[in-house]
């Protein structure tokens, strides 16, 4: 094969794969959103059905002959490099795991996710316990064939955030987590009383009305390149160039949870619309990593979307579509939107505990990874850090170690990506403030169209062309430091709670 048969092998065969993750999603998408119920057990087979097809080309042996007649190649493009890179760890990494490990894993995780889910509802720890021994024994066995350098935990972090690693981790989660647990006991100790939401029905077209205004406004084009509907958990969904889907989920009694998540899901839509599409052929219009993604996401969802230049931009435009918050001043609905309260549910958590919530998770996976606890010990483990880090006990097994699905489906490694996304973000905004010295002015007068360029320019149009920490150093010319989280958040809340 010569180099340039090799590199069109590789291209053709990315395109399959790509035609069949779009035909999946599209399956998936009229799953959750419009399938009745009937239909759902076939589709799942269908769906069952086309991974296993998906597989097989991830791992079709001639991916390896056509890496083999490059291998001795130095003389390929930039972007060439990137399909051969991609290529080589997606396929190193499927050939090195034992088919019967493959097996084993989605057996348990079968398993683990059906007893998971009847544990919760039982409160009932020992059910699960034996199904999630086994899964963390198939994810130390997969992170051995696999192989990895350092800490065992690195090939779990390897998938979900490319480059990252427990030193770095070890970097820069404990400064991060010291800081927010002394602005949280500050947080505690203020006399500064947030006003409750008002009650109201708050009915559905009202509200669809105004997700539909912010997300024109933010430049997500759902009007010919994408739709909004409604579902249980909101999530996006891209289904080729062209097509990025959100969904979003209304509550008649609470105006801000429809809202805040549909900024959320808009954050990550206008990330895959501005994405190097003319890249596509190498596989590059994509996120570095999940933790990139998550940056803009709750980029719109926090940094824009709970400031107080932005709503002093745009609080009248709600009033007057929800008349309910007639009586709730400008200042007090900017403490509603941002009030701090330790829970135990991570996904409930405000802006300064949120990452609490996942360090713990964090810290408990690395021992988990090294076996230094053992499934018994988890629980008391996992209530002795909300204790410390957060002040509050759950009270039984399913608010507490059970909370998440992630573990019951081998998703070890995954969580960290949730606070980086947090910490990217602030980084970037750092920057963006410094490029644009009057965006503060722009929110207020309720533009986000320079935002959006900025973004689009240094982040979303870069693709995968960059590792999470090239792009990062790119964008703001240093590594990823956690202090600019934490001066954000201590700038902000310090105003809040007048601290
Ligand atoms: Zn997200």
């Amino acid at each position: 094969m010569t180099k340039q048969e090799a590199i069109h092998f590789l291209q053709e065969h990315l395109k399959s794969m790509k035609y069949l993750e779009s035909a999946m999603g599209v399956l998936s998408w009229d799953m959750e959103v419009m399938a009745p119920v009937k239909g759902i057990e076939y589709r799942s087979e269908v769906l069952g059905y086309l991974s296993v097809e998906h597989h097989k080309l991830a791992t079709d042996t001639r991916i390896g002959c056509a890496l083999n007649a490059l291998e001795n190649e130095s003389d390929l493009m930039q972007v060439e490099q990137k399909l051969v890179d991609f290529f080589k760890d997606s396929f190193e990494k499927n050939t090195k795991i034992p088919e019967s490990l493959q097996r084993d894993l989605t057996v348990a995780t079968s398993k683990g996710g059906q007893y998971w889910k009847q544990a919760k509802e039982k409160q009932d720890y020992s059910i699960f316990k034996p199904y999630l021994q086994k899964v963390i024994d198939l994810v130390i066995k997969q992170a051995e064939c696999v192989g990895y350098e350092g800490h065992i935990y690195n090939a779990c972090l390897d998938d979900f955030e490319k480059g990252m690693t427990v030193e770095e981790l070890d970097r820069i989660f404990p400064p991060l987590r010291d800081g927010l647990v002394k602005l949280l006991n500050q947080i505690k100790e203020s006399r500064v009383c947030i006003k409750l939401h008002p009650s109201g029905e708050f009915d559905k077209a009202r509200q669809e009305k105004l997700t539909n205004q912010v997300l024109d406004m933010m430049g997500y084009d759902y009007h010919e390149a994408g739709r909004i509907d409604e579902t249980e958990h909101p999530f996006t969904t891209s289904l080729g160039i062209g097509d990025t889907r959100i969904t979003t989920h209304y509550y008649e009694d609470n105006l801000e949870s429809g809202l805040f998540s549909s900024i959320h899901e808009g954050g990550h839509a206008i990330y895959d619309q501005n994405m190097p599409h003319e890249l596509s052929d190498y596989g590059l219009d994509e996120a570095p990593s999940m933790g990139i993604h998550e940056s803009q996401s709750r980029f719109y969802e926090n940094i824009i979307g709970r400031s107080l230049p932005f709503w002093k931009g745009y609080y009248k435009k709600l009033q007057e579509l929800f008349p309910e918050y007639g009586w709730t001043t400008l200042e007090e609905f900017y403490g509603m939107i941002n009030a701090v309260k330790p829970s135990l549910i991570r996904t409930e958590a405000d802006e300064v505990t949120y990452s609490l919530h996942v360090i713990i998770r964090y810290e408990i996976e690395k021992l988990m990874m090294s076996g230094e606890v053992t499934v018994d010990e988890l629980p008391a483990l996992w209530n002795q850090k909300y204790e410390e880090y957060l002040g509050i006990t759950p009270t039984n097994d399913s608010e507490g170690v059970m909370q998440d699905v992630h573990w019951s489906e081998a998703l070890i490694g995954y969580f960290p990506s949730y606070a980086l996304g947090n910490l990217y973000g602030a980084q970037f905004y750092h920057q963006m403030k410094k490029e644009i010295p009057n965006v503060e002015e722009q929110l207020e007068a309720g533009d986000l169209s320079q935002v959006f360029m900025w973004l689009k320019e240094k982040i979303h149009s870069q693709g995968n062309l960059y590792s999470p920490s090239e792009l990062v150093e790119k964008v703001t010319g240093e590594k990823l430091n956690p202090m600019y989280f934490l001066d954000y958040l201590n700038e902000k809340y310090s105003k809040i709670y007048k601290l």
